[in-house]
């Protein structure tokens, strides 16, 4: 939470503004964030709309296409009052670019054409670590049930010396579970290792770019070459080319003439190769030629182990309660668990006080808010009604006897850790009970639990099921 004081002063929005610029750059990386996003510039607020505006016409239509939904979503994040977004195309013919921009030809022209470092090993692999986000190594990567396999695969492309173990490796899983680490793990342990070996990491999206540049200055032969004389190619988020034919086709040419020659292939996506829709069938089957790995969603444990680690590493001393309580409450993915992380121990540094759960619940609370939107009072009281075989009219019913209330006393002790609802909220989604009643079902569980093994167990398992 360091940002400009002073111009702050001026508008209140400049400071979100700034956040809003540092999120995007590190949801989406530094080459993501130079090649697309940098660009924008904030021209006016007001009733909670904020107008950007970005250069080119062409630059705007892919930002709009590919980024808006998350600009909005991060403005709502920083600042309360936004409702909505637009980008236009900036007004002034003359503004020119800043020369390392993605619409200036010699930029680009030059991006396009430098070599792939050829002038020596030493060169090719700090090239490649320049590339690479160097938190994003296996040793800051937590394994867990999840995202087991993925990670041995990795392990084993990353160690692999001639004998190519599997070609490609698929890696796919949700947004934020860790995909992106892995790809920049294995290129870290190359460089480390394996200097000699030509790696190229990169994103589908970019992929893409520079093959259209190449297109538009007639120097397909150069980008042909340098793609297919590497021995290791990554290409991230590749579900970014579906639909993208020609793009596609370029791709499929290089896979080929590099599994041809027995190089390694590298390759992520948000869904399998099968349900890659947009992408040819035979591009589809080529990249479910070698080893699958899917990664996911998160559970309880491995959250709560990465948060452990992020605080270890930073070496901060922090209540444990409270990363259990963050790995309860953002089951959403891992990028946003950091992000929590990271904003409670900022709110900490900047008043000074030790971070608390209801510090905790204030600071976050869009986040829990987002992360509840996926466990609500009703599916808890279904999975419960379910579990303990019990209709689910009796979480209203005014029945006390005991094979009903108990799971009734259940459900509400899980509304109160699952969602941030407050405690009259969830007696009125009980039939309309009173405040102190849900407030002495949460206690009374709490303590049932300390003796009743098999209560805690049934507990764990709704829990786990509800968080998925
Ligand atoms: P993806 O590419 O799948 O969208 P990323 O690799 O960008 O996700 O991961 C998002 C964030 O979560 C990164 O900061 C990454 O370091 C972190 N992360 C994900 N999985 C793990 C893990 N198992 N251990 C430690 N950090 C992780
Ligand atoms: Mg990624």
């Amino acid at each position: 939470m360091t940002s400009s004081g002073a111009l702050n002063i001026q508008n209140p929005h400049s400071e979100a503004w700034t956040k809003v610029r540092e999120r995007l750059r590190s949801e989406y990386g530094e080459a993501t964030y130079n090649s697309w996003l940098k660009n924008i510039d904030l021209e006016t607020i007001s009733n909670g709309h904020v107008t950007m505006s970005l250069p080119t016409k062409f630059l705007r239509d892919w930002v709009i296409n590919n980024y808006a939904n998350r600009i909005r979503q991060i403005w709502c994040l920083e600042a309360d009052d936004i409702q909505s977004i637009d980008i236009h195309v900036k007004e002034s013919p003359e503004t020119a670019l800043p020369d390392n921009t993605v619409e200036t030809p010699a930029a680009t022209r030059n991006q396009n054409v430098r070599p792939i470092s050829r002038t020596g090993s030493a060169d090719a692999a700090s090239n490649l670590k320049s590339q690479l986000d160097a938190r994003f190594t296996f040793d800051n990567f937590v394994v867990g049930k999840s995202n087991e396999l993925a990670h041995a695969a990795a392990r084993r492309v990353a160690e692999a010396r001639d004998n190519i173990p599997f070609n490609p490796l698929y890696l796919y899983g949700g947004v934020g579970l860790g995909k992106t680490h892995l790809m920049h793990a294995i290129g870290h342990a190359l460089a480390e290792n394996a200097p000699d070996k030509k790696v190229l990491y990169l994103s589908a999206e970019k992929f893409m770019f520079r093959f259209i540049s190449a297109l538009r200055y007639k120097d397909t032969m150069t980008f042909k070459e340098q793609f297919r004389s590497v021995d290791v190619l990554m290409i991230d988020d590749v579900q970014f080319i579906a639909g993208k034919e020609s793009t596609q086709e370029e791709f499929f040419h290089t896979f080929n003439a590099l599994v041809d020659q027995n190089h390694q292939i590298i390759i992520s996506g948000d869904r399998s190769p099968t349900d890659l829709e947009g992408m040819e069938e035979r591009m589809r089957s080529r990249l479910g030629w070698g080893l699958v790995a899917d990664i996911h969603p998160t559970d309880y444990e491995l959250r709560l182990g990465i948060l452990q680690s992020k605080v270890e590493q930073a070496a901060i001393s922090i209540d444990p309660r409270i990363l259990e309580f963050l790995a309860h409450r953002i089951t959403s993915n891992v990028r946003e668990l950091e992000g929590a992380l990271n904003r409670v121990l900022a709110y900490s540094d900047l008043v000074g006080r030790a971070v608390t759960i209801e510090s905790t619940q204030e600071v976050l609370r869009d986040l829990l808010r987002a992360n509840d939107r996926r466990t609500t009072i009703e599916e808890i009281q279904k999975r419960v009604a379910e579990h303990f075989n019990i209709r689910m009219s009796d979480m209203h019913s005014a029945r006390r006897a005991r094979a009903v209330a108990r799971p009734r006393q259940v459900a509400m002790y899980l509304a109160k850790q699952l969602t941030s609802r407050s405690l009259p909220e969830i007696g009125r989604k009980f039939g309309g009970r009173d405040h102190t009643t849900v407030m002495h079902a949460v206690r009374k569980i709490d303590e049932l639990r300390e003796s009743d093994i098999s209560l805690s167990e049934d507990i764990d398992l709704l829990r786990r099921m509800l968080e998925n």
